[in-house]
């Protein structure tokens, strides 16, 4: 089954976009995914093609309309039903690894851009409508987030990524983010490659790519550590003391 993403956009021509190349490019052409740019302004429905409007109650910028919203949405849901509908809002649930994980196991998703100051409110209360946020920052428009979202579920799908076993040992896959990695010159600038990873020793490297996967996340992510010794402690019930060690 090919995984489709329908988007829904006032900028269709912004897709497939950095989409259409290398390995998604490729996987795109192959029919491993497919993708429909749908402009919303053709759900218009006044003779002027008005997608927007000024807000209620005053003040700057435009509020898409949620009349022609629910059009498009409907549309996208009739022809692709069965699949998630998101819409990219900076107050949207932040995207996981695990959320995307989960997008790409499935038949696809209808994604949402808005545009100017964003969505009428009462098209989440109208339709069932899930909020993603690609991180606390704010973009002029949802089409670079359903880019991003796109790209992160389209790597997971069968077949597209080159080396099957690269998206397991990654970060986030295990709620840590992945050791430091070197490749020839085994000297640059003085710099060279830590020992353990040229002595051959399997178990010994394993052991420090573990040990430097936890150090960078506690170190860079606390947040990400904290749910991390929270799952381990979780799941290892007996062995509570330990962990609370590691904590310290
Ligand atoms: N007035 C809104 C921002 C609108 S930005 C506010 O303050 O929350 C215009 C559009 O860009 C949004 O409707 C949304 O679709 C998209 N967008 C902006 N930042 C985003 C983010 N962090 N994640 C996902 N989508 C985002």
């Amino acid at each position: 089954m090919t995984f489709a993403a329908t988007v829904l956009t006032l900028y269709p021509e912004m897709f497939p976009g950095p989409l259409g190349v290398s390995l998604a490019g490729r996987a795109l052409g192959e029919g491993k995914w497919a993708m429909d740019a749908v402009q919303i302004r053709d759900f218009a429905i006044d003779k002027h093609k008005t997608v927007d409007d000024t807000p209620a109650g005053g003040g700057a910028g435009m509020v898409l309309r949620v009349d022609v919203l629910a059009k498009a949405i409907d549309h996208a849901r009739a022809a692709q039903s069965g699949c998630p509908v998101i819409a990219l809002t900076p107050r949207g649930k932040p995207l996981t690894q695990e959320r995307v994980r989960e997008l790409a196991a499935g038949p696809g998703v209808i994604l949402v851009c808005g545009r100017f100051e964003g969505f009428d409110e009462r098209i989440f209360e109208g339709r069932a409508v899930e909020e993603v946020s690609v991180g606390d920052i704010v973009l002029s428009g949802g089409e670079c987030a359903a880019l991003m979202l796109l790209d992160a579920c389209i790597r997971l799908l069968p077949g597209v990524m080159g080396a099957a076993c690269s998206g397991h040992e990654e970060s986030f896959e295990n709620g840590l983010l992945e050791y430091p990695h070197y490749t020839r010159p085994a000297e640059w600038e003085g710099r060279t490659i830590p020992e353990v990873l040229r002595s051959g020793d399997h178990a010994k490297i394993a052991a420090w790519r573990k040990s430097q996967s936890e150090i960078d996340t506690r170190l860079r992510r606390p947040d990400l550590w904290e749910r991390h010794i929270d799952a381990r402690v979780q799941s290892a019930s007996g062995a509570q003391r330990e962990v609370q060690d590691v904590k310290k």
